[in-house]
């Protein structure tokens, strides 16, 4: 045993940083950075793939959508649950486009796996252990959310409850904190984005879309985000954002996404990290 605390995410000694190999060609972690983008929640047919069709034509390489939605009241949209995870197989298939969805309990990590290409576990779960255990057996990559109240130390011990089970696959989120200031849902912490990529060797996402809670400072945050460092980002993309059923204050609409991701294209171009592009498209 060592006397690192943290061993198996710990960046010490030199470590390569860990790369992520999703279908389609996708890595998560390498040269480039990955635009992960959909609704917060799946809602109808028509609602995702409306999203699924417009961010993929817009330039986004994963697709995103909650079937079991955590939220804060139990009286809020709950999610299609089993429904939509047969939606968001469709969507992919549709697109082409590696799939990450929630897994909000133990027993629904199993049919989560069925068809995600990524599990999330979301910031309310940050600190489950029995779930991360769960989720990290089930042979899939697993996006962690940083916990809304949860340090950096914290994530990573998280994440070592994923890595123990010998599940090197890792991906962390930041998608920010709780502040004292009700201007913003959270507090984006920007500076945990160059800290854990000292701390760890594994890809960091940023999600602009909770960590804000407002689609108009989304895409300055995005941006800000790619320039500090982030392998990925996790952005709501809703195509009606003021009927969604969930987090449409957050959500961009697809006309906006397609802009922001010219802007992102620029920026990522910038710091010499291009964004990933699907071989053939030409993008
Ligand atoms: C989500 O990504 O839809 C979500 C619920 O995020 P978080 O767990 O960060 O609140
Ligand atoms: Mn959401």
């Amino acid at each position: 045993m060592t006397d690192d605390p943290r061993p198996l995410t710990s960046r010490a000694r030199g470590r390569d940083r860990s790369r992520i190999e999703l279908p389609d060609g996708l890595v998560l972690g390498g040269e480039e950075v990955v635009l992960i983008a959909g609704p917060c929640a799946v809602e109808s047919e028509a609602q995702l793939f409306a999203a699924a069709r417009g961010v993929s034509a817009a330039g986004a390489r994963m697709l995103r959508g909650g079937a079991f939605k955590p939220r804060t009241s139990p009286y809020a949209f709950q999610g299609l649950g089993e429904e939509a995870l047969e939606l968001l197989a469709r969507a992919r298939a549709d697109t082409g486009l590696p799939l990450v969805t929630e897994a909000l309990d133990e027993q629904g990590v199993a049919r989560v796996a069925r068809v995600a290409d990524v599990i999330q576990i979301g910031s309310r779960n940050m600190a489950n252990g029995a779930l991360l255990r769960r989720a990290a057996r089930a042979g899939r990559p697993v996006l962690l959310k940083r916990g809304m109240a949860a340090t950096l130390d914290e994530l990573l011990h998280a994440a070592e409850y994923l890595m123990v089970e010998g599940n090197a696959q890792v991906l962390l989120c930041e998608r920010g904190i709780r502040g004292f200031d009700g201007s913003t849902r959270f507090v984006f912490d920007l500076t945990a984005i160059p800290l854990l990529r000292q701390l760890t060797h594994l890809p960091i996402v940023a999600d602009p879309s909770h960590a804000t809670g407002r689609s108009d400072l989304v895409p300055a945050m995005a941006r800000a985000a790619i320039a500090a460092g982030a392998d990925a980002l996790l952005l709501e993309v809703h195509p009606d954002p003021a009927h969604a059923l969930s987090d449409g204050a957050q959500s961009l609409d697809l006309a906006g996404f397609a802009t922001l991701v010219d802007d992102l294209r620029t920026v990522a171009e910038a710091i010499g990290r291009p964004l990933a592009v699907r071989s053939g498209s030409g993008r």
